[in-house]
């Protein structure tokens, strides 16, 4: 079965529900706790906080976040994770109601409308995701967009015309997910877990990792020792979005 956006939002609301939502606090530093995922539709997800967080400032100053959550249940080989990078959108009391009609259970820790008065709703509607299904062989890792968000995923580790065919990098694989019907070799990005044995392996330097803005680590190692010995401080390299 083919999931679209709006299924991987709504296992994120339905089946995961609690997630981890990061921010960026005022020194730069990060900031992580754990949120409910109030609704979904489509296009968008929706969560609320109340306006006397920090998080609600670190969102109204930042209008950026990112999510993730796994299933439950079982171990971790029956699970399936989603990440979430986007922009926010603050939308104010108006989705109030319908948030306490769909999760009843918010009812206990605000009863009543006066309690509710500090509540807001903000949504994600444009942004990149990535889920990732454990329970299947191999572990499968698909990319997917929410509104116009118009950059494709380009990150992940690719085998560039630098390839001779040696076939050192098969054995490494732990997903056996590099295909050998032509050279250069390809990757299957879909199946990839982004370990980097193959472009540690490889005697001909002919895998590189690209990070999600299109850059390779190589580019990226540069600007950081510039911006080091600008600044002493060592940038941080942008991940892919999963943890495996
Ligand atoms: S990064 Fe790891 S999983 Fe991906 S192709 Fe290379 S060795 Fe295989
Ligand atoms: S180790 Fe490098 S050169 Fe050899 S097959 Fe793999 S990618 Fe190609």
């Amino acid at each position: 079965m083919t999931l679209d956006t709006g299924d991987y939002l709504n296992i994120l609301k339905d089946d995961i529900h609690s997630a981890v939502f990061a921010t960026v606090d005022r020194d730069g530093h990060p900031a992580a706790r754990v949120i409910d995922i109030m609704l979904a539709d489509e296009n968008t997800l929706y969560f609320i906080t109340a306006k006397g967080k920090e998080f609600y400032r670190q969102l109204t100053e930042r209008k950026y976040v990112a999510i993730s959550g796994m299933t439950g249940g079982g171990g971790s080989l029956s699970k399936k994770a989603i990440s979430i990078r986007g922009e926010v959108k603050e939308l104010g009391a108006g989705l109030v109601d319908r948030v306490f009609e769909e999760n009843p259970y918010m009812a206990e820790i605000y009863p009543d409308k006066e309690s509710r008065m500090a509540i807001t709703v903000f949504c994600v509607t444009r942004g990149r995701g990535e889920y990732f299904d454990l329970s299947v062989k191999p572990i499968t890792r698909k990319g997917f967009l929410i509104g116009d968000w118009d950059k494709e995923e380009a990150g992940g580790y690719f085998i560039t015309r630098q390839c001779r065919g040696c076939g050192n990098c098969l054995s490494k694989c732990p997903q056996t997910c590099i295909t050998t019907a032509q050279v250069p070799f390809e990757i299957q990005k879909e199946h990839c877990i982004r370990c980097g044995n193959c472009l540690e392996v490889c005697p001909f330097g002919a895998v590189v990792r690209r990070e999600e803005d299109g850059r390779t680590a190589g580019q990226w190692r540069k600007a950081g020792q510039a911006a080091e010995k600008m600044t002493g401080d060592v940038p941080p390299l942008g991940g892919g979005g999963g943890g495996w």
